[in-house]
């Protein structure tokens, strides 16, 4: 039997452990300390962001934001239903309540005629938006940045799946108020766990900054006003991250590599679509995404089991969770679909070309039997 194939494992650069044997050296095994600011830098010059703080998660760093921004108990926040709980989780920790907005199928991701379309019809209106970039996929961001301007919406970018993507040149990440990403396990990099928060308002990110480290006034005595969180990103995994940003391009090289070549070999075939694009945008294809229009996914997910490749459904939209019955909603039934047909194939940087064919090979087997 061939060794396990992962959705996306862990793909160190190299000089992870060089950067990490300098942490030891200082002494500094703590949630501050020099890689935890170098970390910051990196993602700062990489992106664009003007301001960024390194958190312990995504989640985190999307709980900061929402405290942040002042929103809190009974206040409605938007969302992508299309999404991983992740995304949704802190609007909880806050009291608020999540109202879910379809995708469309030009993007698979928000869509921003139904998000206008919700803001125009609401009695209530929402503090702000959570939209995420899934899949490693831009979200048609600059017309949802533009329809949260003008009906005075915080944007909450959700990147914890995007690190790199852009949309007209620009990161995602970077067009709202607040951007978040991730570095869990099996983002497109990693440091085993932890996020990053990035604003344009320098103010904003030194509050998140204040809460994430306990609250603490600027006492020698520790004096609270306020209460905050244990949220900072510890010095050894930032050491991690700095090692994983110095081959974020090239990660990225590799994704939509593994993403070509699975339309080599299945792009032939009428029942399955790809993920799309959006014009003018550049995905990380964090992991190759599609639907089959007859085929069952879960058949295809069994045969691929059977050769010991990891698939995955994509995510079950928000609104059809059991958690959020009650949730106020605007959906058109398109992640629904997608969601009845869809799957996440194997997408790990390690994989060569034969990987894939092999993977692909499976896929045209279970179809041509049915
Ligand atoms: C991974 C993920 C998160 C959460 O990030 P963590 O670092 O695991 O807390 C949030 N949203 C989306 C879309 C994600 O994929």
């Amino acid at each position: 039997m061939n060794k396990r194939i992962f959705l996306s494992s862990p793909h160190m650069s190299g000089s992870e452990l060089g950067y990490i044997k300098e942490v030891f050296e200082s002494n500094y095994i703590a949630p501050l300390g020099e890689f935890v600011n170098r970390f910051e830098d990196s993602i700062k010059s990489y992106t664009g962001a003007k301001n960024a703080l390194a958190l312990n998660s995504g989640t985190a760093a999307i709980h900061l934001a929402l405290r942040v921004l002042g929103v809190g108990a009974g206040d409605d926040v938007l969302a992508s239903t299309f999404t991983f709980i992740g995304s949704i989780n802190a609007i909880l920790y806050q009291g608020a309540n999540p109202v879910f907005i379809d995708s469309d199928l030009e993007s698979w991701n928000l869509s921003p005629k139904l998000l206008n379309k919700y803001l125009l019809e609401c009695d209530k209106k929402p503090k702000a938006l959570i939209v995420t970039h899934l899949y490693g996929m831009s979200a048609d961001i600059e017309k949802i940045a533009e329809i949260c301007r003008s009906h005075g919406v915080y944007l909450i970018e959700d990147a914890a799946e995007s690190l790199g993507a852009t949309y007209n040149g620009k990161h995602t990440g970077t067009f709202g108020d607040f951007g978040i990403y991730s570095f869990n396990g099996n983002k497109i990099l990693t440091t085993s766990g932890g996020g990053m928060l990035v604003s344009p308002n320098e103010e904003w990110i030194n509050k998140a900054r204040f809460y994430s480290t306990q609250a603490k006034e600027p006492f020698v005595h520790y004096e609270h006003e306020e209460y905050g969180y244990n949220y900072r990103m510890s010095n050894v995994l930032a050491a991690i991250g700095v090692g994983q940003m110095e081959v974020i391009e090239e990660r990225i090289a590799k994704k939509r590599q593994i993403f070509e070549w699975y339309k080599e070999f299945l792009g032939n075939i009428e029942e399955i679509s790809f993920m799309p694009e959006l014009p003018n945008s550049r995905g990380n294809r964090w992991l190759t995404a599609l639907t089959f229009a007859k085929t069952d996914y879960r058949e295809v997910m069994q045969a691929l089991e059977g050769i010991n490749v990891e698939s995955r459904p994509l995510w079950k939209p928000m609104h059809m969770q059991p958690l959020f019955k009650e949730a106020k909603r605007l959906v058109d039934g398109t992640s629904e679909k997608l969601f009845a047909k869809g799957l996440c194939l194997a997408s790990s940087t390690t994989m060569n070309r034969d990987d894939v064919k092999m993977v692909a090979d499976e896929i045209r087997k279970v179809i041509s039997k049915a």
